[in-house]
């Protein structure tokens, strides 16, 4: 396949939509993006990537980062991290507190907020340093050791962070959040500030298009495993619209409010796109339009 001229076909179709949506603005440090900026890249299994406009400038991953963090802890704790967060979408915004409470602290899904915080908590428990394990993990896998946190966005979190607060101390009250809540929130929060660019995002998402693999061939997850990420990412990764982004797209994907959505093609390659203006539900308005041309033009979905 000619990635490369399917790309510039792609960010061509799409022009008109870059710089439509709204930059998330709950996040000061974000607000100030360009709206202007699109890139898309793709990775094959072997590690070639191709990308068109801004898929080399790094943005802020925000919860792409929140697959990564999964897949870290089914490496090390394996199914037991199921015991204490749920797998159905949750038909709700990623921070919504309401059904927290009806479920007793226990979050529907790995990739909204809560659900996310207890993934983190998992990796601080086994690890001791839950972001410097993600960062390390991310700079490997994309070969790039220039990956690192954003302290502007990781303070300005922190600095706007009651709604996250909020969930985690909810939790903890469950028993559902083991290290000190303080200390959680400040990995989640360094975790979600971690720049990287499509490039390096679709090189690093590899091992779930190799059914576990990592870069140097070793294993980070069973093939099992990788095929229960790339399902909770194809029913819960795109916030309360995951219904209507496997409708048109028809891949495992996790978005981000910093723009960005990675996408897998199990067996193929992955694909991640950025565009920071965001639809009413959060996901990339370019973003989710250049993947669904993607699966469109080349037939490449789960489906
Ligand atoms: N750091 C963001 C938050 O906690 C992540 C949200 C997102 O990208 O979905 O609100």
């Amino acid at each position: 396949m000619d990635h490369p001229a399917l790309l510039e076909r792609i960010a061509a179709e799409v022009a008109p939509l870059v710089g439509t949506g709204t930059p998330a603005g709950y996040i000061p440090a974000l607000a100030g993006v360009d709206p202007r900026s699109f890139g898309m890249a793709v990775a094959t299994l072997d590690g070639t990537v191709h990308g068109v406009g801004d898929w080399r400038v790094p943005f802020s991953t925000q919860s792409i980062t929140k697959v990564f963090t999964l897949a870290l802890v089914l490496a090390h704790g394996g199914d037991s991290v199921w015991e204490r967060v749920g797998r159905e979408p949750s038909g709700n915004p990623f921070n919504s507190l309401v059904q927290l409470e009806y479920e007793n602290g226990i979050p529907r899904n790995p990739f909204i907020n809560a659900g996310a915080l207890v993934v983190t908590d998992r990796l601080q428990t086994w690890t001791g340093d839950a972001s410097s394990e993600l960062l390390e993990f991310l700079r490997r896998e994309s070969g790039n050791p220039d990956l690192a946190f954003d302290p502007d966005v990781a303070g300005s979190e922190s600095d706007h962070g009651d709604r996250n607060a909020a969930l985690a101390h909810f939790m903890a009250s469950y028993g559902n959040i083991s290290n000190p809540v303080p200390t959680l929130l400040d990995h989640y929060f360094w975790q979600c500030s971690i720049t990287a660019s499509c490039a390096d995002l679709a090189l690093a998402a590899r091992f779930l298009a190799r059914h576990g693999l990592l870069a140097d061939g070793s294993r980070l997850l069973t093939r099992s495993e990788a095929k229960q990420v790339n399902a909770v990412m194809l029913t819960c990764g795109t916030y309360d619209a995951a219904g209507e982004f496997a409708y048109r797209v028809g891949l495992p994907g996790k978005s981000g409010v910093g723009g960005g959505i990675v996408a897998v093609v199990p067996g193929h390659g992955t694909l991640c796109v950025w565009s920071p203006g965001l639809d009413e539900r959060g996901n990339s308005v370019a973003g989710v339009a250049a993947l669904d041309r993607f699966t469109t033009l080349t037939g490449l979905s789960v489906f």
